[in-house]
Order: C-alpha cells, then structure tokens, then sequence
C-alpha cells in the first residue's frame, strides 16, 4: 500500500487524496494517474528518465516539483530485463517432447511414403 509523501499515512491505491492532509496523490481530472511530487528541494526532473534522454518537451522541465509523467531513472534500470543465455542444449532439453513428437511424426510420414 503506497503512503502518502507528506504524511507518510497509509493510503489506498487509488485514493485521490490523502485522507490525513488531504493532499492530492492524482493528477487533476485523471483519478487514475498518480501525480509524483518532489520530496525536497531537488525538482523531478535531475532523477528523471525523459530529463536524462532529452524526450521530455513538458514546459516545467528541468524544475518539475509536480509531474505525472515522472520515471524515476534507477527504477527503468531495475525494470531492465535481465538477458539470459539460452544454450542450444538447454533449449533442447526444455523441449524434449516435442522434438520427439515430431520425429514420430516424421517417421509416420516416411513410412507412408514408402509404402505407397
Ligand atoms: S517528465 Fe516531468 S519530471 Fe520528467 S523531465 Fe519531464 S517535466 Fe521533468
Ligand atoms: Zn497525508
């Protein structure tokens, strides 16, 4: 359950507002999308996705104390799926039973084939 950022009170999800401070955890007119907020003097933006590729074009950048749009850079990096080393032999081996699905199949056929 995420806690409100001045506070620090359990909220729900999807609550709008904190019901402690009453301050506003959505974006205005969008209930379902969260609206992240600087914790301190920092702006967003210095830790931000689309500040450190140069896509953002939102004209509060770089001293965004507000955004919606806020993609935490070390949470892409954590998002970054890890890359596994498939080898041949393993892939074999995970599937094993199709392999000798088909190589009955095959065998079947050929046998047809022959006997025709
Ligand atoms: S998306 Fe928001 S936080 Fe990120 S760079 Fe743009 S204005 Fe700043
Ligand atoms: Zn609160």
């Amino acid at each position: 359950m995420p806690t409100c950022p001045r506070c620090h009170h359990l909220v729900e999800a999807q609550a709008i507002a904190c019901p402690i401070c009453h301050t506003v955890l959505k974006a205005h007119g969008h209930p379902g999308i969260p609206l992240y907020r600087a914790t301190g003097a920092e702006p967003l933006c210095n830790t931000c996705v689309y500040h450190a590729d140069d896509t953002c074009n939102f004209p509060q950048r770089p001293n965004a104390q507000e955004c919606t749009l806020y993609f935490n850079a070390q949470m892409q990096q954590l998002a970054k799926p890890v890359k596994r080393q498939v080898s041949i032999a393993l892939w074999v081996k995970r599937h094993a039973g199709w392999l000798i699905l088909v190589g009955l199949f095959v065998i079947v056929m050929l046998n047809a084939l022959r006997t025709n």
